[in-house]
């Protein structure tokens, strides 16, 4: 595999671009193998690297029943951030965080992190006292937390409306200087790339469509898959399959805490630098960034009914923007270029749920919300290490699934599925 470097551009200029290989190979599935990985997003390829690189599980597949990247990883608003405020959360998302910082290094890929800053609105005094504990219990585990004045705000945003007419008054904010954006299907091909180079199969167009369950010692435990071509053996079996996590964990007659939701997003025309960090208001449920290209980048609250189905509703959608626009007022003036949407894995704490299933060798990592794109590298390490060893790492132990059972669940927003997990 070559190195992606300035000097590889420089030979590739000079000889007519004819050096470059297929990022990764295009392997038929074997009989077997000690890990199988269903979904091939960004966190089924962080896995599998992680399971490669740091455990030396390299006997691999991560199965994908389309293309890798193409559901809500190629799908997702960029937004990375860690300032989230109870500490199982602000724990993992920030460990996370620490690794994007290196992420295009590790995967010799540039993911195109940006910490261009994520900033929270608040609207009122009410507001202003919730970011403030936020801040405080951020800033006690060492996470970056700055309440902005009025003044700072502006500064940040020159483009806020800052009126004391203005629909939704802005009181401050809270900024976290380190969050910011990475390009999405950079970071599902820069792991699918690194995976590849240590041995991962990943396995495009390949639909598991069924378990192969151990009947000779009456455990039933996983020994496989069926998939659309043909039956899998594996040691463990990781379920990773964001929205699908219902569906397919129904396959082994499980149901999950999870209801899948659909949520949109939408980007304008490209324009010249007018929105410099993420910006964010809970009150309002929507959010704005700039991309690298120029799109100005919207998003809001999900469809707020299950479906499967990747097409929102447009006064969803129209809400969320008809709030941004509420805010930034010279947003009014951009030509929208398109909406999207992905189906979301809403759990009903509105945490993550990784770890085991009552299936043995059948292991889960879901229920990441809208907000697990910013929690790749985290996902992608906590899961390898228990996949490799059967056990919970210590960042993700407090998000098992039997936690709805025990009565321990990770609730910030105290009412379920609320948006706070983008
Ligand atoms: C519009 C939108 C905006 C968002 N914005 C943000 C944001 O700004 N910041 C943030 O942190 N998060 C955001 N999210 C959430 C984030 O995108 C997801 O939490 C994250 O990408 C999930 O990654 P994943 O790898 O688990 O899932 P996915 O990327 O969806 O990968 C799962 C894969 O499993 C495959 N699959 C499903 N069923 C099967 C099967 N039976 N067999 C084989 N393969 C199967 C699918 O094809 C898919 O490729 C957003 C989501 C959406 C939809």
């Amino acid at each position: 595999m070559n190195r992606y470097s300035v000097f590889g551009l420089m030979r590739g200029a000079l000889g007519g671009q004819k050096h470059w290989q297929p990022a990764w190979r295009d392997p038929e599935p074997r009989a077997s193998y000690d890990v199988v990985i269903i979904g091939g997003g960004g966190h089924g390829l962080a896995t599998a690297y992680y399971l490669a690189k740091v455990h030396g599980v390299r006997n691999v597949a991560v199965l994908e029943k389309s293309w890798i990247g193409g559901g809500n990883t190629g799908r997702n608003t960029t937004l990375v951030r860690s300032n989230y405020r109870l500490a199982p959360l602000h724990n993992l998302f920030d460990f996370g965080l620490k690794m994007w910082e290196h992420l295009s290094d590790e995967l010799n890929y540039n993911v195109m992190f940006s910490p261009r800053g994520a900033m929270f609105l608040g609207h009122s005094d009410a507001d202003m006292t919730m970011l403030a504990q936020r801040g405080d219990a951020l800033r006690c585990d060492g996470i970056d937390a700055e309440l902005l004045t009025r003044d700072e705000v502006a500064k940040v945003e020159p483009l806020i409306d800052m009126s004391r007419t203005a629909r939704f008054p802005i009181e401050g904010a809270l900024m976290q200087p380190r969050g910011g954006t990475a390009r999405h299907d950079a970071v599902a091909w820069g792991y699918a790339r690194a995976a590849d180079v240590l041995g991962v199969d990943i396995i495009q167009k390949c639909e598991v469509t069924g378990f192969v369950r151990d009947g000779a010692d009456g455990s039933g435990a996983v020994v496989g898959v069926e998939t659309t071509r043909g039956r899998i053996g594996a040691g463990r079996v990781g379920i990773c399959v964001a929205g699908h996590s219902g569906q397919v964990a129904g396959l082994a007659g499980l149901k999950l805490p999870i209801e899948s939701q659909t949520l949109q997003a939408v980007v304008t025309e490209g324009v010249k630098p007018m929105v410099n960090s993420s910006v964010m208001s809970q009150s309002l449920h929507c959010y704005v960034s700039q991309s690298d290209k120029g799109g100005i980048v919207m998003g809001g609250d999900p469809d707020n009914w299950p479906s499967y189905a990747r097409r929102g509703q447009p006064t969803v959608i129209e809400t969320a923007i008809a709030q941004t626009i509420a805010i930034m007022p010279a947003l009014s003036r951009l030509r929208m270029l398109r909406t999207w949407s992905g189906v979301t894995d809403m759990s009903f704490d509105g945490a993550p749920i990784i770890g085991p299933t009552p299936v043995r060798n059948l292991f889960i990592n879901g229920g990441w919300c809208y907000g697990g794109f910013k929690a790749t590298p985290a996902s992608g390490w906590t899961y390898a290490h228990t996949l490799a060893t059967g056990a919970a790492h210590p960042l993700n132990a407090p998000f098992a699934l039997d936690r709805f059972v025990r009565g321990a669940t990770v609730d910030e927003t105290g009412v379920g599925p609320m948006p706070n997990h983008r």
